[in-house]
């Protein structure tokens, strides 16, 4: 145990620490002396009380683990192996993504006389998963949900809404002008008007909602569970802030950079599929540039 190269540590049925290797020490920064005979283990993961996987697995309380962990695997209650990894904030070697394992030993009698916990240090594998999760559904330049995230959301939400026989409403939001302000402040200037309102859009929305950059200038906001009336609400809230955000455009007609926005509603009773929702939100798009820009428009006739 002292000299394998896998962190462990091992508690005995009073859940006082036992063993405590030098793989421990090496990813704790916390000697054995330290810990042995005690039951602080846990001061060496987490900067606050709670029990370690070992300490579960004496306790006999499989409904903390899910409660504790992030992600579990294995059967306690079938005496087996535990395995579970989460987020530690260390307090000597720092925020650590671990993997643990804890095993019972039982004696002859089968009765539980130890367990040992085994861990892995998965910090440089977890963070190369969350940047690639990143990369494949976030928008580099705005950091808002990508065209990617934007069709399979709309495509899980649709089914959620024509499930539950909730409505759910889309906005299509352009920038007016924008070509001019790229004319004029260079592709970087634009850039950053880009992300000034990516900023102030994502800053009108709840939880559930969702913002996408769905190509070049325009915007896509998923409303889940709002009506008509509610998704215009929101609209004129978005095209108010971005108005606000007053970034000078001289050759547009309110000399500053505005947005029109289009929405649209899909309702169970008339669903037919979610291309069509986009379809009606770009054609109620299309009616707010053709009457003068920085405006919202809806659908000629609201869903029955
Ligand atoms: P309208 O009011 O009718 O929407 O006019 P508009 O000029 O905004 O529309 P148009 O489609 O003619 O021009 C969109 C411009 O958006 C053209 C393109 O150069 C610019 N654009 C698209 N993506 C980006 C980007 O990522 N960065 C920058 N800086 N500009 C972009
Ligand atoms: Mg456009
Ligand atoms: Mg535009």
């Amino acid at each position: 145990m002292e000299t394998l190269a896998v962190p462990a540590f091992v508690l005995d049925t009073e859940r006082r620490v036992i063993i405590w290797n030098r793989a421990c020490e090496r990813l704790t920064g916390v000697l054995a002396e330290e810990v042995l005979g005690t039951r602080d283990h846990w001061r060496s993961f987490y900067q606050e009380l709670r029990p370690t996987l070992a300490d579960l697995v004496i306790q006999n309380s499989p409904g903390d683990i899910t409660r504790l962990y992030s992600s579990v695997k294995g059967d306690m209650l079938a005496g087996t192996q535990l395995c579970a990894e989460s987020w530690c904030d260390m307090p000597r070697a720092g925020r650590r993504y671990l993997a643990a394992d804890a095993s019972p030993v039982f004696d002859d009698n089968n009765k539980l006389i130890a367990v040992v916990e085994t861990l892995r240090d998965m910090t440089a594998e977890k963070q190369a998963q969350l940047a690639l999760e990143q990369l494949a559904t976030r928008d580099g330049l705005t950091g808002l949900a990508n065209r990617r995230c934007f069709d399979d959301t709309l495509k899980a939400e649709w089914a959620r809404a024509m499930r539950q026989k909730q409505p759910l409403s889309l906005l299509m939001v352009d920038v007016d002008n924008f070509k001019a302000y790229n004319d004029a402040n260079g592709h970087l200037g634009g850039d950053e008007c880009l992300k000034r309102i990516a900023k102030a859009v994502a800053s009108e929305m709840r939880a559930n909602d969702l913002v996408a950059r769905y190509g070049g200038e325009e915007f896509a906001v998923i409303l889940p569970n709002q009506a008509l009336k509610g998704a215009a609400i929101v609209a004129e809230r978005i095209r108010a802030r971005v108005e606000q955000l007053r970034m000078p455009n001289k050759f547009a007609r309110d000399g500053r950079i505005t947005v029109s926005i289009g929405a649209a509603t899909a309702l169970a009773s008339n669903g037919t599929d979610p291309s069509e929702l986009v379809s009606t939100a770009d054609t109620a798009l299309y009616r707010a540039k053709h009457m003068g820009r920085n405006r919202i428009s809806l659908p000629a006739t609201e869903p029955a």
